[in-house]
């Protein structure tokens, strides 16, 4: 399995249309380090939406590590994980407040909405 990306998943589609409704405005996959799947380079806010297996969840039933060839994963697993911690501290030192979203959270859509709300009040920007 490579390492696609891909644009358009049932969980970003969910992130991207909960946020809209919140009344905030966003590009998707912009130039910023790690390519958020949304952000707003204005009002300084980028959200992951990360797959729970790829990026490991912790504690989470999607989290799981395949048997075979297990040393390969658990080193992509260990490389995924030190790229997406290196990523999140480069925005946060560029002044970007940072949500990751684990697509297990984005299946309930009003707990979803909660979380997002909770991220924009946070950052202040909850009335624009
Ligand atoms: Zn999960």
């Amino acid at each position: 399995m490579a390492r696609v990306r891909q644009k358009g998943t049932a969980p970003e589609l969910a992130v991207r249309l909960a946020v809209t409704s919140l009344g905030h405005r966003y590009r998707i996959g912009p130039r910023l380090p790690g390519r958020p799947d949304l952000a707003n380079q204005t009002e300084r806010w980028a959200i992951f939406v990360h797959g729970c297996f790829w990026h490991r969840h912790s504690g989470c039933r999607r989290t799981t590590t395949p048997t075979r060839n297990r040393q390969f994963w658990l080193d992509k697993f260990a490389a995924n994980q030190a790229r997406d911690a290196r990523v999140i501290r480069e925005l946060r030192r560029r002044g970007f407040v940072v949500l990751r979203l684990w697509e297990c959270e984005t299946v309930d859509r009003a707990k979803l909405q909660r979380v997002l709300l909770r991220f924009f009040e946070r950052i202040g920007q909850s009335s624009s």
